[in-house]
């Protein structure tokens, strides 16, 4: 008889405790993070929780309505299983958190082929992925489009950006129905060039050396005029500090190397918040196809505002669009709310399939060398 009210006695209390436990993890689970200073550190284990939560909801998912309110999850579709270094699969568990953290879901970052050759200060793998035929291009220039994101990590959205369009070209690229539009293309996707400042505990625009990497490409004034610049212009602005010499910065290094390998005839770069879409490049006489796609990207983007915001010494836009006639576009989504990227990704995924579409080749015929000038706004719109 003792025994029989023991284990009663036991029944109970561990039924109590499962409830406490299952309240808690529950409410924890329920609430969508907004803010972007969050503590990465209170996520350990977030893989193992999370499969543990998804365990309890299925057993309890037609009596449980907050289940409407989990991160999205999508289905991926890939051909085979990618194989990653142990370095790059440890920076995908990276990854991840954040994305829990900011309730984006699953990045399905260990599903993807990663490219890895150089690190940040931090050690962080600079990783992008290509889709298309390197070879080919080499031989014969396919229309190559280079995408990238994160160059400043206080800028959160562009980062669930590039990871939406690595999904959508997932999908697509296996489409039987558009084999034919992606036979001669080339795409290369860069989803965080600046790791180390969005993976701070408060992510800042700087890298981790305190250089803004959007000012360290090495333009043709940068020698003469970078510093003189950031102290007259900027009064010293931190956020904007050019480093002490041009393509000081890995993160600069990184993307300079790319389009050196890859000569993209056309870069997409994707910031927070302007809500403009800029363009440096060729001008619009010399550039018909680059300017039409401008036009055709703000029309996709129910008439997203372009705006000629003048370019910088030590800019993308200037290294890459005005000395080296490559037509570059700076899409700046309207805020760095990690709670909106999902509409973001909705308004603008016609603009970037458009974008990737859009063959350049022949606007390219510009003599090197030659001067370009700024696309007026006011004729353009
Ligand atoms: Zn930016």
């Amino acid at each position: 008889m003792k025994t029989f009210i023991s284990i009663i006695l036991l029944l109970s209390l561990l039924s109590c405790s499962e409830l406490k436990e299952y309240i808690r993890k529950h409410s924890k689970h329920s609430n969508t993070i907004v803010s972007s200073s969050i503590d990465p550190s209170s996520s350990e284990n977030i893989d193992a929780k999370t499969s543990e939560m998804k365990k309890e909801i299925k057993t309890a998912a037609d009596t449980d309505q907050s289940i409407k309110t989990l991160p999205r999850k999508k289905k991926v579709f890939m051909i085979k299983k990618p194989i990653l270094s142990a370095k790059v699969s440890k920076y995908c568990n990276l990854i991840d958190k954040k994305f829990y953290l900011y309730g984006w879901g699953k990045s399905y970052c260990k599903d993807y082929q990663w490219n890895h050759v150089r690190s940040s200060h931090l050690g962080r793998p600079l990783i992008w992925l290509t889709y298309g035929n390197e070879q080919e291009h080499k031989k014969i220039s396919k229309n190559m489009t280079m995408i990238f994101c994160t160059v400043h990590g206080d800028e959160i959205t562009p980062t669930r950006f590039c990871f939406d369009i690595i999904e959508d070209l997932n999908k697509r690229i296996q489409n039987p129905l558009l084999k034919e539009e992606f036979k001669d293309l080339l795409i290369v996707v860069a989803p965080i060039v600046n790791p180390d400042s969005f993976f701070k505990k408060y992510p800042t625009r700087t890298n981790f050396r305190k250089v803004d990497v959007n000012r360290n490409f090495p333009t043709k004034d940068w020698k003469k005029s970078a510093i003189k610049l950031w102290k007259k212009k900027y009064r010293s602005d931190r956020r904007r500090f050019p480093g002490f010499k041009a393509l000081s910065e890995q993160e600069t290094i990184f993307q300079v190397n790319l389009i050196k390998r890859y000569k993209p005839n056309k870069i997409i770069s994707v910031h927070a918040p302007l809500t403009i879409i800029d363009y440096d490049g060729p001008h619009k006489k010399r550039a018909k196809n680059a300017n039409q796609l401008l036009i055709q990207m703000s029309n996709d983007a129910s008439g997203y505002k372009i705006k000629d915001y003048p370019f910088f010494t030590g800019s993308l836009g200037n290294w890459a669009g005005n000395e080296r006639h490559i037509p570059t576009y700076t899409l700046e989504l309207p805020t760095s709310d990690n709670r909106k990227s999902k509409k973001y990704w909705n308004r603008f995924k016609e603009a970037i399939r458009s974008a990737v579409k859009s063959d350049l080749n022949k606007d390219l015929n510009v003599a090197d060398g030659e001067s370009t000038e700024k696309l007026n706004s006011k004729k353009s719109l």
